[in-house]
């Protein structure tokens, strides 16, 4: 059995934390690969360690007053180092650190640096090998990860080093640029860790218990998910589930691996175990509900609507001659809406109604703001019958009006689209009627 674990930014904030994580790793002897965060919050209210950092090259960079922030960040690491017991010093490397931020080495290289002083501790509290991401995870002339490269090279590396510590979120350009990947990233390279010694198990270690069914600041205490499939998160990050950077998914599965979501706060609970497909059936017939507000919907009335072919390609040109991404469009005989982010739209509002006017010669045309749209998903809703029935008459109780309707054809989600208002009780109305109705 071997295990890539990766740890967050508040898994390792501070030595507490740390030594959190380093039990968790020796506990198990599969736990062979290692990639840690910078350090995040401690409380709320505090810094993460890769904000400072780019502060403080920016400062430095401009050529302003930097050293305060730098010994702050510094403090940070000698504090862990200090908590546990380390001998080690890091002021070489904040030496070359300073020069670099000074001759001006680039933000992705400030930001990567959390990591990797992370990495270096880190190997050394658990007496693991450190192998710079820099020389194993590679991006092309454009800035774009390159998969191939670096699994070749990272595979080969790895069948000859039984431990390691890789630290998260960055790799290096052909010219030898520290390039790192958008915010959240570390998440990125555990996966492609995994895929390259063909992990049997990629643990992401946060401070969640596992992804939740609904938000926890709309839903009080919601139940934890406890198996879900890549396309269902994926449905659900889309419309704001925040749990794992959206690109961790493809190094792994591609190669058949689970993703494990673990507590480093709560080791012993189960969290939540990402596959590619499953036959557990989920312990609800859903198995979450997110959603985002912000949403405004036009709707464009004709008579006869249907018998001209090409109204729907004419009508959507104008919102992409606008840049304009759509997200949903339900339409009727003779109506047609279409659902945009308001804030993309607002701007363009005006441009894109003439343009409709130009195109297809409507009767009417109709907007209407402050909408939010809700994602209910679950594998199974495909065995389930009356699921929208159940959905629709929890809404009904609740009083709440729905504006729109769109069953995939995976019959995997249902999109509900109501009023901004009515977002939070819509979602409480159906967490209730198929999770808390089964506690
Ligand atoms: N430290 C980086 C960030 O704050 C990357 C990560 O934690 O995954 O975004």
């Amino acid at each position: 059995m071997k295990k890539v674990v990766k740890f967050g930014g508040s898994s390792l904030a501070s030595a507490k934390q740390f030594k959190k994580a380093a039990d968790i790793v020796r506990a198990e002897k599969s736990r062979k690969y290692v990639v840690p965060s910078a350090p995040g919050r401690r409380k709320d209210g505090d810094e993460k360690v890769t904000d400072l950092l780019y502060e403080c090259y920016d400062i430095a960079a401009g050529g302003g007053a930097y050293k305060k922030i730098l010994s702050k960040i510094k403090d940070r690491f000698n504090e862990i180092i200090d908590g546990l017991e380390l001998n080690m010093n890091l002021a070489y490397e904040f030496d070359r650190i300073e020069e670099n931020f000074v001759k001006k080495a680039g933000r992705d290289y400030a930001a990567s640096r959390g990591e990797y002083l992370n990495g270096l501790i880190m190997s050394q509290y658990l007496g693991y090998e450190f192998i710079d991401a820099a020389e194993v995870i590679f991006f092309d002339e454009k800035g774009v990860f390159d998969s191939e490269r670096t699994n070749k090279e990272l595979a080969e590396r790895l069948e000859h080093t039984e431990r390691a510590v890789i630290p998260g979120f960055y790799g290096s350009t052909p010219d030898g640029h520290v390039k790192t990947f958008s915010r959240g990233g570390s998440d990125i390279t555990g996966s492609i860790v995994a895929r390259a010694v063909q992990a049997d198990l990629y643990e992401n270690w946060t401070d969640v218990s596992g992804v939740l069914v609904a938000d926890p600041h709309i839903v009080a205490d919601p139940q934890v998910i406890d198996v879900i499939t890549y396309s269902e998160l994926r449905e659900l990050s889309y419309m704001g589930f925040n749990v794992l950077h959206e690109d961790a998914i493809f190094p792994v599965r591609r190669e058949g691996i689970p993703i494990h979501i673990r507590n480093t706060n709560r080791p012993k609970d189960k969290g939540t175990l990402i596959v590619e497909s499953t036959c557990r059936k989920p312990r609800y017939v859903i198995t979450g509900i997110a959603g985002k507000r912000g949403f405004c919907s036009v709707t464009i009335e004709k008579a006869m609507m249907n018998a001209e072919v090409g109204f729907c390609r004419k009508v959507l040109s104008v919102f992409e001659k606008y840049g304009i991404s759509i997200e949903h469009m339900p339409s009727g005989i003779d109506t047609m809406t279409i659902f945009v982010h308001q804030s993309e739209f607002e701007e363009y509002e005006q441009s894109v109604i003439a343009g409709i006017h130009r195109e297809v010669e409507p009767d009417i045309v109709e907007m209407e703001s402050d909408l939010a749209l809700i994602a209910v998903v679950g594998r199974g809703m495909k065995a389930a019958r009356g699921t929208a029935g159940r959905i629709f008459s929890a809404l009904a109780h609740a009083r709440i009006n729905v504006k729109m309707i769109d069953q995939g054809s995976s019959e995997r989600n249902i999109i509900i689209g109501v009023k901004d208002a009515d977002f939070e009780a819509a979602i409480k109305a159906i967490y209730d009627i198929f999770v808390t109705v089964e506690l």
